[in-house]
């Protein structure tokens, strides 16, 4: 078994990437046989080298399995089993340990805090996956890469011949720290949480600084009002790509040139788990679970991001990808809010009423307490006075059971990380309540 090495090695980064870029090209019949033949041998893996699934599946489980249809049969992975089961060392496949993998953590400031540990293998895909990400969105070699992020990563090789440069914008800094790297980056295409960029982006028109250096910019982890992201892509006159990804499981699903979100079938299982706890493979609306195929040191089967997604067939007229449509991610569970009835939901319909308002540049849902929400906006310059107002009763509208307040502020707090939650419930304690775990998006794994 491989040791980790402390800068990363190109040669087998380059080797996942050709095969990620062959498959990707594929039909999705053939990417779902590959997917299929992907899948038996992970889960013949899991079940043969980690204690947790030799413990929770069983031979008829195992040994019946085809393709994706058949994981309806299977234990679904929350969480708090991951949480649990790491913890005791339950999911690390055996010859692997501390020392021969590296761990990523998500979480840590509220919720469930999750560690995976990858190989140096699973890495290098994870490497290959996030190149092909940006390669995919129109990099170019003699880009200048930011990666908007809260840890440094380790250097490649190409950088001393020049190629692919990368830059990174530590997002849990102060923000004249962020703008500084920024500048001195002078970078081409950007990588990051859409919020932390606009904060760099308001910073820099507040000192009068025009930058027009960047041509693309590649969005991952969270929702920006639409008037936010207008003006930023307007500051930098720049092309904008997406990415739904997560620490746990890599790139789920990535823009095309139309724009659209394709699921990345040969890579990833993506199961939907409707309300009435049917499942459907690739398809139809409800809690995303996810199992990511190349994954030797802790395979994670089934695993409950606790999103909420909608999924359906693919008909993009691009040609470049032919796999299945995200159409959105409808709301996340730590977003869920409570009635004063104590019934809990998702507040995606008030934030998207909310943002509605072309006034409105940033926001952040506030819970404290059941059955009360506050609005936190910040307005566009030269708004009209009436309209946190307006917005309160077009709030009342959407949620008349809610006790609603919507309060124009300067700015938003983000978080440790730099993210804002755009929906946060806090216990009556003040402190975010421990059932609502928050997932990370984005490029943000330790790699
Ligand atoms: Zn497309």
């Amino acid at each position: 078994m491989s040791r980790l090495r402390s800068t990363i090695n190109l040669a087998p980064v380059a080797y996942h990437l050709a095969r990620i870029r062959r498959r990707e090209r594929l039909g999705h019949a053939e990417q779902l046989r590959l997917q299929s033949l992907l899948l038996r041998g992970l889960v013949r893996h899991a079940y043969d080298n980690v204690p947790h699934y030799r413990r929770v599946l069983t031979p008829a489980l195992v040994g019946g399995l085809r393709t994706a249809h058949d994981l309806a049969g299977f234990p679904v992975l929350d969480r708090v089993d991951l949480h649990n089961a790491s913890a005791g060392g339950e999911l690390l496949a055996s010859g692997f340990t501390a020392g021969n993998t590296r761990a990523a953590t998500t979480s840590g400031s509220s919720g469930i805090p999750i560690t995976i540990r990858n190989s140096e293998r699973d890495l290098g895909y994870l490497r290959a996956t996030y190149l092909q990400d940006i390669l995919t969105s129109g990099l170019r070699p003699t880009d200048r890469i930011a990666y908007f992020r809260v840890n440094p990563f380790l250097r490649h090789p190409l950088e001393r011949l020049g190629v692919l440069r990368n830059f990174h914008i530590p997002t849990g800094r102060p923000l004249d720290e962020q703008v500084a790297a920024f500048l001195s980056a002078r970078p081409t295409f950007l990588v990051g949480f859409p919020n932390v960029i606009s904060s760099i982006v308001e910073e820099l028109q507040r000192r009068g600084i025009r930058y027009q250096g960047v041509r693309t910019v590649l969005f991952g982890g969270e929702r920006l009002t639409p008037t936010a992201r207008a003006h930023l892509l307007a500051y930098f006159g720049a092309a904008h790509r997406e990415v739904y990804a997560s620490v746990e499981v890599f790139t789920i699903a990535r823009t095309c040139p139309e724009g659209t979100m394709h699921l990345r079938s040969a890579d990833l299982v993506v199961e939907v788990e409707h309300a009435d706890g049917t499942v459907s493979v690739e398809d139809g609306e409800g809690d995303i679970l996810v199992t990511r195929l190349h994954s030797e040191a802790m395979p994670l089967i089934r695993y409950r991001l606790g999103d909420r997604v909608r999924i359906s067939p693919n008909d993009c007229p691009c040609g470049v990808a032919r796999t299945p449509i995200l159409r959105e991610v409808v709301g996340r569970d730590q977003d869920r809010i409570s009635g004063a009835d104590g019934r809990r939901y998702y507040g995606d319909f008030i934030t998207y009423a909310v943002q509605d308002f072309p006034e409105v540049n940033r926001m952040q849902l506030i819970q404290r307490r059941p059955g009360a929400i506050e609005v936190l906006v910040v307005l566009t310059e030269g708004a009209r006075l009436g309209v946190p107002a307006d917005i309160e009763r077009a709030v009342r509208r959407k949620a008349p059971g809610l006790d609603v307040a919507v309060r124009q502020v300067r700015e938003i707090t983000p978080e440790a990380n730099g993210k804002i939650k755009i929906v946060k419930v806090l216990a009556p304690s003040g402190a975010p309540s421990a059932d609502t775990p928050s997932t990370e998006k984005g490029h943000v794994a330790d790699v």
